[in-house]
């Protein structure tokens, strides 16, 4: 996770700030200390942490915290603004056609992420196109053209064309039909002027609505260096940062943003042309500072709650954590869920979970998107009170009748089985909490 550090560093600084009403010099000093250190660590660029850490140090001692303000809250709420100050909103990306150009080293996850937004498009309802202009890299067309299968997406490459420039404007003639283009490029190894050259020539052929550097998330002081040079030929309007899964310190994410004026328009999360998120920044800034709210959170709950289900309804989220965790159960629990927000932002709000327990669930345990949200719901629609009280009975011919019933395919139905059985084992995992944050929460 991008900047892990800070939010844990911090949060033990913050911590001994407990208590104290007032912050003198010293205090200050320390918190921005700190902060100044985990930056540093996750190689955000020296210059930027400076004037981040200058900002946070004048106001933290000029401005008086509110009435009823701990001195600790006060600094947070600073570091938060000037966090958000810095990220901004995430890159706009309308649900509209539009041409989007990929500039970026070679190995900084183009091609891949070029796939990963088709396929994220395509699951928005658009028909996008990827086009590879990619000729200097062996192995590109091929790649490219994989990934775009398994992302279901229209692709256009010519591994026999030398011209990258011709490649684009062919490919996106020969894309017409499709309404959202994604033109991936070359990169190099390191910045050349070649290289700015031809990104230029495509830029002007392709004349994208936006364009955004694709960065790995590994990247440390060098984003600063790529950042102004793309931005400068091209114009960057976003940040693609990739591999975050991985063990990525990411602050050179944060110093591409700032050099390039510009926001996050994405995530990589894994190889697959599915493990792509689009940036959220409140979420993303308030997981990483771990500003748990519970007050917040239980208003949320609340609301989705009451958003849930029928007042008649005797479905009771308490009862989950009792007694067996059923289809039904399941389905509510993704309604609800879809009226809170992602489960793990919802988790970083306990404090004291975020970042510990979720970190220790696979990624997907409650990641149930609308869509897949849609195709189960229809599909327990076709099931019988039997088989949504004990989805154990259901065995390969019932998955059949259930999938020709709801007019979906097998394969949704065994998802939905293995995803109530992952969910299932989490929910076991949060009973044994005992009398925990999560029945608390419940409870509210
Ligand atoms: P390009 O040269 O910029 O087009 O980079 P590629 O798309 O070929 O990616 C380089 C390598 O990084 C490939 O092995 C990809 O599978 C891998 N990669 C790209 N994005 C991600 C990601 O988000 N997570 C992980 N784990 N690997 C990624």
């Amino acid at each position: 996770m991008v900047l892990d550090n800070l939010g844990s560093s911090l949060r033990g600084t913050l911590s001994k700030l407990q208590g104290k009403s007032r912050l003198d010099e010293d205090d200050v000093s320390e918190v921005v200390k700190e902060i100044q250190r985990s930056l540093l660590q996750a190689d955000v660029d020296v210059s930027l942490v400076m004037d981040l850490s200058d900002a946070i140090e004048t106001r933290a001692l000029e401005e008086e915290p509110p009435a009823g303000t701990s001195a600790r809250d006060h600094v947070l709420k600073i570091v938060y603004e000037e966090l958000v100050d810095l990220i901004g909103e995430s890159t706009e990306i309308p649900l509209e056609p539009q041409t989007i150009l990929l500039a970026g080293l070679q190995g900084s996850g183009k091609t891949t992420s070029a796939a990963k937004m088709a396929w994220w498009f395509s699951k928005k309802g658009l028909r996008p196109a990827v086009i590879q202009t990619d000729t200097f890299r062996p192995g590109a067309y091929d790649q490219a053209e994989q990934m775009a299968d398994r992302a279901e997406v229209s692709f256009y490459g010519d591994p026999d064309a030398d011209d990258p420039v011709q490649i684009a404007r062919d490919g996106l003639e020969a894309t017409a039909d499709a309404d959202v283009h994604i033109v991936d490029t070359a990169g190099r190894h390191a910045l050349e002027d070649d290289l700015i050259d031809e990104i230029e020539e495509i830029d002007s052929v392709v004349d994208p609505d936006r364009s955004l550097l694709v960065l790995d998330a590994a990247i440390g002081q060098g984003a600063k260096d790529q950042a102004r040079q793309f931005d400068d030929s091209i114009g960057i309007d976003g940040v693609v940062i990739t591999k975050l899964d991985g063990t990525a310190k990411g602050g050179g994410a944060l110093t591409a943003v700032n050099e390039t004026e510009s926001s996050i328009a994405f995530l990589g999360t894994g190889e697959t042309v599915q493990d792509i998120e689009r940036f959220e920044p409140n979420g993303f800034i308030s997981r990483l500072l771990g500003m748990g709210d519970l007050k917040q959170l239980s208003e949320r709950v609340e609301r989705a709650m009451a958003e849930t289900g029928d007042e008649d309804d005797d479905w009771d989220p308490q009862d989950i954590m009792k007694g067996s965790f059923t289809l039904k159960d399941m389905q509510k629990q993704m309604e609800a869920m879809n009226n809170m927000g992602p489960l793990d932002q919802v988790m970083d709000m306990i404090p004291g979970m975020g970042g510990g327990l979720m970190d220790q669930l696979p990624d997907d345990a409650m990641d149930v998107t609308q869509d897949r949200m849609r195709t189960f719901d229809v599909a327990m629609d076709s099931m019988t009170e039997e088989e949504l009280e004990n989805p154990r009975v259901i065995g390969q011919e019932r998955v059949e009748r259930i999938a020709r019933g709801a007019g979906v395919d097998a394969e949704s139905i065994r998802e939905l089985l293995e995803q109530h059985k992952m969910m299932e084992r989490t929910i076991k995992q949060f009973q044994g909490m005992g009398d925990g944050d999560m029945q608390r929460m419940m409870k509210k």
